[in-house]
Formats: structure tokens, sequence, C-alpha cells
């Protein structure tokens, strides 16, 4: 029920169940609206930006806000990976900003408490890693590979790092957190307890489930004797192989972990085990892909369970809630994208969120170890050092028109953001459809919910008075110094090239050979005469995608497709996005043939000649075309024509003109809309480009690596 005051007036009556409170132990969530933890790439070296990003989501409407993970002891030192400490009294310090400013917006924070175990490397602490039998944690992804063992640890070790818990718990309750979490999941110490490949322990703590759940139970108990009155205690688990295992008991091992602690955790948040099956992208997982797998949790215990699953629909959120699946929506990409989903819900503008498309550039921003990115929130991580708030831009400095040459993501975003400021805004592009590159790459297998990138920028700017949209409107220098536009945006993408690159990756001549396209070829409707190699370093989504779309889209012609790299992997780039085993999947399901390691040298014949890049070994394969997806080039030409006339501008009241985008710097979407947005704030603006450097907080002199309490 809603009534007056309780702020639901406007929030459709089938929504407003997300908007109930939840009791989690000795604290009460406002709504269900939970945002888990996840990594922002913010540590303890940038605490107000951190702060910030967390508060942002709060503001936002969500009634849990969450860190990443937090790191207990030495011990747990995932460097050169960012990742949060709460070793001593300077980190209370550090975390406090952020749960003042979480609570300043009514909400709950929550800690993500985290030993890593044997995943972690220590590189530098440089203590020798834990594990419960040794038994290493084998990476896939380079950058997590390392050639350190752990250790097996003694009974001594794990009354150690139950006591660590308990410390970084106390320490969570003084830094003012109210939910504060048991890791076990996702590869780390507490998983790591729970399987037997990793537990072959002969004592109390390996063997049956009982004894390998023990050491979990133990970080609970101490968890709860530590803090329990105060904060509620949240159990964090994966249970993706827990439950594909059998139990002599129960319907799976998974089913009995959680049978056997139903009860102790004041909170379970309930996940998959790995990254890529945890934080699918949205090319290989729809939304909600997890319910398979948490789906019984609920039936097992009286505690209230939370789970993600990439949800921005509304309608899911309260099928989850209804179905008894989850009781509080888990959010992390949905929040980053939108920060203001639950409070969008609740003033009933669901229309109006920025949907996440799924595209993993957040979780790019961790494995490179820097702050967060997102795709469609160009404002994230941003909040405190440029001060940019996702939902409010400062009004225009002028009345000055602005005329955008390109209707892609960024002179999307461009236009959507200057006008919301207030100027008069026209945007341009050659094409009868809006959206640049995404007009062709959404149509690639997977990619349709990137089109929200376009969808959720059109939808606004259609409504906005003061908004020309020109599709179908090819420009030149000479109309630019017509249309009576004080600032000029070229927004016109980038171009890619037949550009090629010898074996000590230095640029070489293009391969000019009839037969050899490019994506933009491809894009505009040629259709090569197979076989067809597509050969790519450019090593992100594209190369791989235009092969499983080449062999797709002309199937009924017998296209035959292989594709070939430099790199190690097929789309080797997208290790960091958590799609390359998807990727490797999606070839080998159409039987398309990977060549890696291979430069392409020249195509001629019916042969495309590849050499091993490394050996220099000839490796040639069939091919009738070739579609080099490589290296892209700014489509600058439109602004490099504008400037050489540049002694015209104030005759044709131009005050500027400047390039964003790909027509800049070519990158990928993420950079673009960045770019638009950059360009809408700075404009007018007395301190353009100038942002904050974040500090660490250091109130006490450097001490030990760790205090013991
Ligand atoms: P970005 O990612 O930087 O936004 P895109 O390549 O996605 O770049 O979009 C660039 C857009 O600019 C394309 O839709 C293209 O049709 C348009 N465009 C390029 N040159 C012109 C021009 N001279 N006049 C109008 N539109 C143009
Ligand atoms: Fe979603 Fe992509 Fe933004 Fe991540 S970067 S939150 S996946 S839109």
């Amino acid at each position: 029920m809603s009534g007056p005051g309780d702020g639901l007036e406007r929030c459709k009556p089938k929504y407003r169940v997300l908007f109930e409170p939840v009791k989690i132990g000795p604290v009460t969530a406002p709504n269900r609206f939970y945002q888990v933890p996840h990594a922002s790439g913010m540590t303890e070296a940038n605490p107000r930006v951190r702060a910030a990003f967390r508060a942002m989501k709060a503001e936002g409407g969500w009634g849990v806000v969450s860190t990443g993970a937090v790191s207990t002891h030495p011990s747990c030192d995932d460097s050169p990976l960012p990742f949060g400490r709460l070793w001593d009294d300077n980190d209370v310090r550090a975390h406090a900003l952020m749960t003042d400013a979480v609570h300043a917006h009514g909400a709950l924070a929550a800690i993500e408490i985290w030993h890593g175990g044997g995943s972690v490397m220590n590189r530098t602490s440089r203590i020798a890693p834990y594990a419960p039998s040794g038994i290493p944690w084998q990476a896939t992804h380079v950058g997590f590979m390392g050639n350190h063992r752990p250790r097996a640890m003694t009974k001594q070790d794990i009354r150690d790092v139950v006591r660590w818990q308990a410390a970084a718990a106390r320490r969570a309750r003084s830094a003012g957190f109210d939910i504060v979490y048991v890791y076990a999941g996702m590869g780390y110490l507490g998983y790591q307890f729970l399987l037997e490949e990793y537990n072959q322990r002969s004592d109390e703590y390996g063997g049956s489930v009982e004894n390998r759940a023990r050491f979990v139970r133990e970080l609970l108990e101490t968890t709860k004797k530590a803090v329990g009155a105060e904060c509620a205690v949240a159990l964090r688990i994966s249970l993706e192989e827990l439950r594909k295992r059998p139990s002599d008991h129960y319907a799976s091992q998974g089913h009995e972990v959680v049978a056997l602690m139903a009860d102790l955790p004041d909170l379970w948040d309930v996940k998959m085990d790995s990254s890529p099956t945890d934080c699918g992208a949205s090319r290989f997982r729809p939304e909600a892909s997890h319910e398979a797998t948490i789906d019984f949790v609920k039936t097992m215990t009286d505690r209230p369970v939370v789970g993600v699953g990439r949800f921005t629909s509304p309608d899911t959120m309260v099928s989850q809630v209804k179905r008894g699946v989850l009781d509080l929506i888990g959010g992390a990409r949905p929040g980053i994208a939108d920060p203001f989903l639950p409070n969008k819900i609740r003033e009933g503008r669901e229309d109006d969120i920025r949907e996440c498309i799924g595209c993993n550039i957040c979780i790019s921003s961790w494995h490179d170890g820097v702050p967060v990115r997102c795709t469609q929130n160009p404002t994230a991580g941003e909040e405190w050092r440029r001060g940019w708030h996702p939902e409010r831009i400062p009004p225009a400095g002028s009345d000055d028109a602005v005329l955008i040459v390109g209707g892609g993501p960024a002179g999307l975003e461009a236009g959507l953001s200057l006008a919301r400021r207030g100027y008069p805004v026209t945007i341009a592009d050659a094409r009868e459809e809006l959206g640049g590159r995404l007009v062709f790459e959404t149509r690639l297998p997977g990619l349709n919910a990137w089109g929200r990138v376009v969808d959720y920028r059109l939808n606004a700017l259609k409504q906005m008075d003061n908004v020309a949209l020109y599709p179908g409107s090819e420009l030149g220098a000479d109309d630019l110094l017509a249309m009576e536009h004080a600032h000029i945006v070229i927004a016109t993408g980038a171009r890619w090239t037949r550009r090629l690159y010898s074996s000590l990756e230095i640029p070489v001549a293009p391969l000019e050979r009839s037969g050899v396209y490019t994506p933009d070829d491809i894009a505009a409707g040629v259709v090569p005469e197979g076989p067809v190699l597509v050969f790519d370093f450019d090593n992100y989504y594209l190369g791989g995608l235009l092969a499983e779309y080449l062999s797709d889209h002309f199937a009924d012609r017998g296209l035959k497709v292989h594709y070939a790299t430099p790199a190690g992997h097929a789309s080797a780039w997208t290790i960091m996005t958590n799609e390359l085993p998807f990727v490797h999947q999606a070839l080998a399901e159409r039987g398309i043939g990977v060549t890696t390691l291979a430069l392409l040298k020249d195509m001629a014949g019916g042969e495309a000649r590849l050499e091993h890049i490394f050996t220099g070994q000839m490796m040639p394969i069939e091919a009738n075309s070739v579609v080099i997806v490589g290296h892209r080039e700014a489509r600058d030409g439109l602004y490099h024509e504008l400037m050489a006339r540049e002694g015209e501008f104030a005759d044709a009241g131009i005050k500027s003109a400047e390039r964003i985008g790909d027509a800049l710097a070519p990158g990928a979407i993420v950079h673009a809309v960045h770019s638009g947005h950059l360009y809408a704030r700075n404009l007018d603006s007395d301190a353009p480009d100038a942002f904050l450097r974040d500090i660490p907080i250091a109130e006490h002199p450097p001490g030990p690596a760790y205090e013991e309490e």
C-alpha cells in the first residue's frame, strides 16, 4: 500500500513492492534495491572518488550500497589489481568517507570483507599466500597468472585468518558500516575450503561437506560475535559448482551447504563462481540468468536473499520477488549505468532509465587496474574528481547554438547533454538512421542490447524543444559556414583501414588488393566472395563478431569463414570483458576455424598468406577475400577542411570548431560517449578539462602494514 508522504504516489502500483523495507538482522534496508559488492577500481588511493561513486547510488535510491572486496590483512594482497583494505585506522577513515556519504541519503552501507587465499599472489606484501591444502587457483587470464604457489594452511593459519576477519569486522563497524560480509565465493579462500578439489585436508576442515563448511561457519560466527549486535552479517557464496555436485542427503552440495548454515547469516548473497558466468556480457547471457542456480536458496532459509542478474526491467525485478526467488534485487552494472534506476521507478519514470547494455567495459576497468568506466554513464567515476552528476548538469553559459555533425554515440551524447544544459542543438547525420557505428553493429549476433546507447539518447532528444535532428544530411565545409551556429562539433567517426603490422609491431603498408575489405565495406552491404578470412588485430569484439555474422548471414550461400589473429586468442582483448571463452565457443559452434599468432602478409591466387608471428613459418589459408579488422583512423577530413577556412569564421558567426569521439581519436563506444559528454560539460566552462587529483588519507604516520588489535 502506498500513502501520502511515502514518496510512492507516482510509482506504478505493480512496482511498489520494490519499495518495501526489508529487515536484515539488526538493520533494515529502506527498500529492495541492493547495490551488491562490486569492484570499482577505487582503492584507498582514491578515497574521495570512491565515496562519491558509491554515494551517488544512495542518492539515486539504492537502499543498500556496498563496497568492493576489502582485504582483511596483507596476506590477501591482489596487487596490481585494485582492492580495498581494512588493515589500520587510516583505512577506517577512508571507508568512513563512504559510509557517511551513503548514510546522508538514508541508505545502508555494506562492506565485503575478503580474504583471497590462494587466488592472490601477495606480490607487494611478499607473504606466502594461504590456501586450504596449498593448491592454487588456475588462472587462464594472463593478468591473473603468477608463479607463486600458496602454502597449505596450518590450524594456526586458519585461526589467524578468522581473527583477522573479526578485527576487520570491528574496523568496519568503526567505519560506520551497517552490513558486514563473510565472503565464500569466486575462487577466494572461503570458496576454496568448500570445494574438495582445493580442500584435501584430513582434519576437521576437510572431507565431508559439513567439515568443508566449517571454516566459513567460523568466519560467520566470529563476525557475528564481533559486530552482530549492531551490524547485519551477510554471507556471499558462489553456488554454481556446488549445485552441480551430488550430496548424500540433499539435492546437491549447494543445498547441503545452505541447509548447514541456513539461519546463521542475516542475509544470503548468492552468485555464480567465475567472473564470466557471474557477470556475463549481454552478448552471451540474458537478464536474470542466475535464477536456475540460486532459485532454491529461499526455500531453505528464513533469512532474506539477494542476488544479481543484470536486472534493468522492473517487471523482471517484481517477478523475482513475487515468485520467491529473491527478497532484494541485487545490482552492480545496472546501478553503474544508472545510479538513479530505483528513483526513476519510484517516480514512474522507468522509461528514463539509462539501461546497462551488458558490454562489461566496467569490468575491463578493474582488469586494467583503474577506476570504473561505463559506456552508458560517462559520469561514472567522475562524480568527485570532475563534479559530474548523472542527472544534473550546469545550465548553458550562453545562448549560442551548437551544430553537431555526426549522430553516433559521441554526437548523440554531446547533443543530449548540451540540450539538457539548454543550448539550441542541431544534430545532422549523412545517414537516414541516427546511431553511427551502432546502426550496423547492433545487427551483429548478440549486440542488440547495445542499441540502448542510441535509444536512450534519441528518445530523450526527440522530446526536447531545443533540439533539431537532421538525418540524411551530409554536410560539407560550405554548409557549416552557412548554417549560423556559433559552435561546430565534428563527430564524424572513424574509418577502418587496410593497414597491416609487422612482427615487430611496426605499421606496414595497407594491403590494397581486390577482395580485401574492411568492416566498413561489410557494414555497407558488400558480400565478400568465399572462402573469407577475417584477419583481426583490433582484438576487441568486432573481428570475432564479423566472422560470426558472415557465417550466419550468408549460410545459404555456403560462405566459408576462417578467423586469424596475431594474438593468442580470438578477440583477445575480450578477456577483459569476460567474453573470451564464449567468443571461442561461438566461433566453434559455427565451424569457424581459428588461427592464432598469425600475421597476414598477402592475399593472391585464392590464398591468404599467413605467417607465424614468432617462427616465420608459412600457414596458407584458402581465401578469395580478406576482411581486415585492424586499425581505425579518424574520419576528420571535414574538420580539416573547415579549419583551413578559419579566417571565414568571424563572418560566419563561428566561435569554435572541435572534434569529438572517434573523429578525434578512434576508440570503443565508451570513449566516444565520454568524449561527447566532456565536450558538453566544457562548453563555456571556466575550467575546461580540469579534474581533481585524489590522495590517500593518512592522519597517522606510516606504521606497521597491519595493526594488531
Ligand atoms: P562516434 O563513435 O565518434 O560517435 P560514429 O562512427 O559512430 O562515431 O558516428 C559518426 C557519424 O557521423 C556516422 O553516423 C556518419 O554517418 C556521420 N557523418 C560522417 N561524416 C559526416 C558528414 N560529413 N555529414 C554528416 N554526417 C556525417
Ligand atoms: Fe553496463 Fe557496460 Fe556500463 Fe558496465 S560499462 S555498467 S556493462 S553499460
